[in-house]
């Protein structure tokens, strides 16, 4: 919802500031519409269903996994495709997975996403929206920026959404920003005051091959970047997790592996392997063999290192798929 023309409304409707208040809170425990809002009088219900849109976003399409995993495609009042996902996971985590821009302005070779024209940024309401859908299915407690788009590129409005994010139930400390090493955007998150968790989009040990995959390496490359992330270690005292997309014959050998712990300090970095989606790219994802081979060597040379748990692959929930898919056909 956007809570600017919600201001200024109730303002115009000469009412005392609490009410907005009132209203957040309703929207924050996920209220279905203005009508649940018990507490405020029905004509002022009656006002603000005529003057705002409950959400900035309409619902295109939803696809929830076997594994419970729920995907949402929407479309902004422009008709920019969105996309957001919500991970449930047996301890009770209720993960989502929120997307910063339409499309993205990068082009890693192996991202749904970055194979998609850029729409534009998103507003800090539209990001918000995208975490309300799922708060009216019920409680949600974690969040990355991990869906599309690159979030340090729309730095001020993805914070401006995680100053709204714990009144949904998620803290900065429970919320991570996913880069491809933004390093202006790191030193940003390390200037600003809120325990958010730094993830870096490594995926390669050098930057002969980095650069080969994301183009954006030649701007920040692998030195630049680390040390961005140590500025944001010293600034905030949280471990970054490293993300590296496991990509068969690419990135996922033995000398790679030795070469990538080399990279990092154990103390401020942590290896998450991700199994590649599949989308549809020229790559293959590596075997589980080769995954769990590349995690032991990794742990040889002293860095620990998690296999992220693949989630919703029957929904084709890899960043950027949903939306690539509704546009194709
Ligand atoms: N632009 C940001 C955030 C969006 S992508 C970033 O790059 O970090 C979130 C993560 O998903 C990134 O690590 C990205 O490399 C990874 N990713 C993209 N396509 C994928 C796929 N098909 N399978 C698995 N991970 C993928």
């Amino acid at each position: 919802m956007d809570l600017e023309l919600l201001r200024t409304t109730l303002d115009q409707a000469g009412e005392p500031s609490y009410r907005f208040d009132q209203a957040w809170a309703w929207q924050a425990r996920g209220a279905a519409d203005w009508e649940a809002m018990s507490d405020l009088p029905a004509p002022l219900r009656a006002t603000l269903s005529e003057a705002i849109p409950f959400s900035t976003l309409k619902v295109e399409n939803e696809a929830v996994s076997k594994d419970g995993t729920i995907k949402v495609l929407f479309s902004t009042h422009d008709g920019r495709p969105v996309e957001a996902v919500l991970m449930s996971y047996r301890d009770g985590r209720r993960s989502l997975c929120l997307s910063s821009q339409s499309g993205c302005p990068l082009s890693c070779t192996f991202c749904a996403t970055g194979t998609m024209k850029f729409g534009r940024n998103l507003t800090a309401a539209e990001i918000v929206d995208q975490a309300l859908h799922f708060r009216r299915l019920g409680d949600v407690n974690h969040c990355v920026f991990m869906g599309m788009g690159e979030p340090m590129m729309n730095l001020d409005n993805v914070l401006a959404a995680c100053e709204l994010l714990p009144d949904l139930g998620i803290t900065s400390r429970r919320t991570a920003i996913s880069t491809v090493g933004w390093a202006p955007g790191i030193d940003a998150l390390a200037a600003q005051s809120r325990p958010i968790r730094l993830a870096l989009s490594l995926h390669a040990p050098n930057d002969a091959l980095r650069s080969e995959i994301m183009a954006v390496n030649d701007r920040y490359p692998i030195a630049e970047v680390l040390a961005a992330c140590d500025r944001h270690y010293e600034a905030r005292r949280r471990m970054t997790f490293i993300e590296y997309v496991m990509l068969a014959g690419v990135n996922d050998r033995y000398e790679q592996a030795v070469e990538l712990a080399a990279l990092l300090d154990p103390k401020r970095y942590k290896i998450n392997l991700i199994p590649y989606n599949p989308t549809g790219s020229p790559y293959d994802g590596s075997s589980r063999a080769a995954i769990d081979a590349f995690q032991r060597t990794l742990e040889a040379n002293g860095i620990g290192a998690t296999v992220r748990l693949t989630r919703g692959q029957d929904i084709a929930a890899a960043c950027g798929q949903l939306a690539a898919n509704a546009l194709a056909g």
